[in-house]
Formats: structure tokens, C-alpha cells, sequence
């Protein structure tokens, strides 16, 4: 038996193929130890946004660590910090005024989710249920996990979950006649239950536009809308998860602003740094910081991390948020480039459906396992992608592209021809 000291994530060790080693890496292209080149078509889980080892974003956290590496964030604050915080809430809605650091995205999460509890507590008020949609994915710890889809990844857990009452979420694609009668039914029930009891709910969280994990599912602007007025005309708190559907990955900087919609608190992370390091933010509107501003000591937010608004993360995102001009034409066109090459899977036997969102595609394959993240297409087509020179990686039967924006037309291109020639191949290699 061979075991390996180190714990990989979301990997079963004893049936998982051995990890690849990743020598280097430039651009949308991955380099193997063994010189095998990569394209990462899904911005290494979504988090790559201007290609890797960007100069500009490495000599920025270079010349940072030359100066103020890390430092305590409480009592303390620094030049990095404070103008990631200005440029985040000069670009983001109005609303949200402060912005809360901390370093990863379930994080991000934790802490929305206990600005919008304890903004009830600290009121007088205890609503000890939150809302959230159906397939929704919002990260692995605790809370997180509790806001999200209950499933394989959730179900050892499921005792110390805490209470969600989950809205169907009204997945659309591509030539959808159904769509406008699933959104009306999700907003008939959130409806319903704001109006029987309005005081249950400590506030609802979605991931606007598209849910990642749950296998690329989007939704239209519209529903988005609908689903903010129905919140806040009830004054029940929003919360956007846009950890994947930030910076650009919509086709506009945030699914926020493609929609059109303020939301009472928004979490980000992924593409922040540009995917160099991990940081996040929660920001939230001054009705929420009101409720916690105040000269009772039990009224703070108690909650921080050791590296807090780390400064060479901040120095990375500030780099990084510097590039999206420059890449702003790129990420709003993608969704056509991807349009045109996606339409000539219409008619093909093994897709069933395809959809886009800005710069994200994806496909669902035909499976008599629908929704089954452990289907055996999601491995096949991960190990022969990779050894065809495309990192790609399904959601179970849902196959998606989410490259870097520094990709170029031809590169787009050769990746979906790559998929033909898999799509060709899978018969042979489900038999
Ligand atoms: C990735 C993701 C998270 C969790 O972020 P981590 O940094 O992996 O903890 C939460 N929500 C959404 C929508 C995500 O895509």
C-alpha cells in the first residue's frame, strides 16, 4: 500500500488517479514536470483571471514583501488595505460601504452570514433562519455548507447544519421555453414565505447569475432583479455570493451591476487577487454597520483571522484590479465568441442543453446520471482532456469552459475542438 503524506482536496487517495506535478506556469498554459503542456480552461478553480505568473501581479507582491509583508489588522491598517477598499466600493453599488477583510471564500461567507444574524441580535431581534436557492455552493465550512445544496459533500455534516428553507432555482439555457414559468414559481414560494412570516429570516443568500459548483446553472438578470425587490421591499437582508461571478466572469465587473441590483452585503474572493493569493472581502451597506456601531461591547462583529487584509494580498488584488481595464474588452466579449462555437453543438446527440453567461460556456452531456457529481464521464473526460493538452474538469455530466481572459481566439477555438474530438471518443470510452 502506498499512501501519500499530503491530503489532497475533494480526492478520494485510494481510486483517485496519483496528482500531476505542475513544474511552472504563464499565460492560460500549465507546464508538467514531465514538459507536458496545459491549458487551464477553468482558470485553475476559477481563480485565475489575467493568465498566471502576470509579471505586473508578481513584482507587486515582490516589491510589497520588501516593505510590509503582513501586520495585525485590528488596531492597525495600511496603505494597501485602504486603497483596495476605495477602489472596491468606487466600482461596486452604492450601497456597500464597508468592507470587511478576511482570506479565503467560505470565509467571506461566514462572516455575511453573521453580519446579517447578529445585525437581528443586536436589534432585539432573533430570526434564526436564512434563505438560500437550490444547487447553490457557497464553500465547505460550516455555515457555508448549511446555505448550501445538501449533498455528497455536505452529508456526513448533515446533524450540525444549521436551519435554510431553500427556493428552487430556475435554471435556463439555450432556446429555454420553460424559463419564465419556473422563475414565476421560485418567486411565488420566496414570496409566500416572506409575507406569512417575515421575521424568520435573518436573510437570504444567492449566487447571482450563475451558480459554479452546482454545474454552471444561470439564471436571467430578471429573476435577480425580482428576487432583491422581493427581499428588500420586505427588508429582508441580500446577500451576493459573486466569490465566482466577480471580476469580470459575467461580462460585466460584477453580476451586481450586469443585473442591475444593489445587495445589502456582497462576498468576493477567486478572482480578486487575480489568483495569486488567497484574500477575500465582505462589504455591507452602513444600515448594517449602523447596527453594529455602537459603545456596547457585545454589539461588535467578533470575528477576524491571523491574516486579515494580509498586505501582500492586497498588493496582489490591487495589481490585478489594475489589469481589468485593459481586460474589460476581452470579458465582454468572450460570451459571443463563446455563442458562436457553442451553437455548433445544437444538434449534437450527446449534448443536451448549452448555455452561456459572459465569459462562462457550458455543456450538458447526455447521462442517465444527471446532477451526479460521481459520474463516470466527469473522470473520463478530466484524464483524456488533460492528455490531449486541455485541463478541464465536469461537474459531473456538466462540461464548462472559464479560461483566463488572456486567451486568445485561436487558443478558444483549438479547446473547443478539443471537446469535439472527446465528445467523438466517449462512447468508445464509457464501453
Ligand atoms: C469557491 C466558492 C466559494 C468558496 O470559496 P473558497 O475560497 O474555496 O473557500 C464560495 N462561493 C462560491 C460561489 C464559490 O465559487
Amino acid at each position: 500500500m502506498t499512501t501519500s503524506p499530503i491530503w489532497h482536496p475533494f480526492t478520494q487517495a485510494k481510486t483517485a488517479p496519483p496528482p500531476l506535478k505542475v513544474k511552472s506556469a504563464a499565460g492560460v498554459w500549465l507546464t508538467l514536470e514531465n514538459g507536458h503542456q496545459v491549458l487551464d480552461a477553468i482558470s485553475s478553480w476559477w481563480v485565475n483571471t489575467h493568465g498566471h505568473a502576470h509579471p505586473a501581479i508578481a513584482e507587486a507582491i515582490y516589491a510589497q514583501a520588501k516593505t510590509l509583508e503582513q501586520v495585525i489588522f485590528a488596531g492597525f491598517t495600511h496603505d494597501p488595505a485602504e486603497r483596495l477598499a476605495l477602489k472596491l466600493r468606487q466600482k461596486l453599488p452604492d450601497r456597500l460601504e464597508h468592507v470587511f477583510f478576511s482570506d479565503n471564500g467560505s470565509t467571506a461567507v461566514e462572516v455575511a452570514l453573521k453580519m446579517a444574524y447578529q445585525f437581528w441580535v443586536n436589534q432585539g431581534q432573533k430570526r434564526s433562519t436564512f434563505l438560500a436557492l437550490e444547487g447553490a455552493y457557497h464553500g465547505d465550512t460550516f455555515g457555508a455548507m448549511a446555505v448550501g445544496e445538501r449533498s455528497i459533500f455536505t452529508q456526513a455534516f448533515q446533524d450540525l447544519l444549521m436551519t435554510v428553507e431553500f427556493l428552487p432555482f430556475p435554471a435556463t439555457h439555450w432556446g429555454d421555453e420553460t424559463v419564465e414559468e419556473k422563475e414565476a414559481q421560485a418567486l411565488a414560494i420566496l414570496q409566500q414565505k416572506l409575507e406569512q412570516n417575515p421575521q424568520k429570516y435573518a436573510g437570504l443568500i444567492l449566487e447571482p447569475l450563475v451558480q459554479g459548483a452546482g454545474g454552471m446553472r444561470m439564471c436571467r438578470p430578471g429573476f435577480v432583479q425580482q428576487v432583491v425587490n422581493c427581499c428588500q421591499s420586505r427588508e429582508t437582508i441580500v446577500i451576493f455570493d459573486e466569490i465566482m461571478t466577480g471580476f469580470g466572469r459575467t461580462g460585466d465587473w460584477f453580476a451586481c451591476l450586469k443585473a442591475q441590483v444593489e445587495p445589502d452585503i456582497i462576498c468576493l474572493s477567486k478572482g480578486l487577487t487575480g489568483g495569486f493569493l488567497p484574500l477575500s472581502v465582505t462589504l455591507c451597506s452602513d444600515r448594517i454597520y449602523q447596527a453594529f456601531y455602537s459603545e456596547d461591547p457585545l454589539k461588535t462583529l467578533y470575528h477576524g483571522h491571523s491574516f486579515t487584509a494580509n498586505p501582500l494580498g492586497c498588493a496582489a488584488a490591487l495589481a490585478a484590479w489594475d489589469l481589468m481595464d485593459q481586460a474589460e474588452p476581452r470579458f465582454r466579449s468572450l460570451e459571443a465568441l463563446h455563442l458562436s462555437h457553442l451553437h455548433r453543438f445544437q444538434d449534437h446527440p450527446l449534448i443536451e442543453n448549452y448555455r452561456v453567461t459572459g465569459t462562462i460556456a457550458a455543456l450538458d452531456l447526455q447521462s442517465d446520471r444527471p446532477g451526479d457529481y460521481l459520474t463516470p464521464i466527469s473522470a473520463l473526460l478530466r484524464e483524456r482532456s488533460i492528455a490531449k493538452g486541455v485541463l478541464l474538469r465536469p461537474l459531473g455530466n456538466v462540461l464548462y469552459l472559464l479560461p483566463p481572459y488572456c486567451i486568445t481566439d485561436e487558443e478558444l477555438s483549438w479547446v473547443y475542438s478539443i471537446i469535439h474530438e472527446l465528445l467523438a471518443e466517449l462512447p468508445r470510452m464509457l464501453a
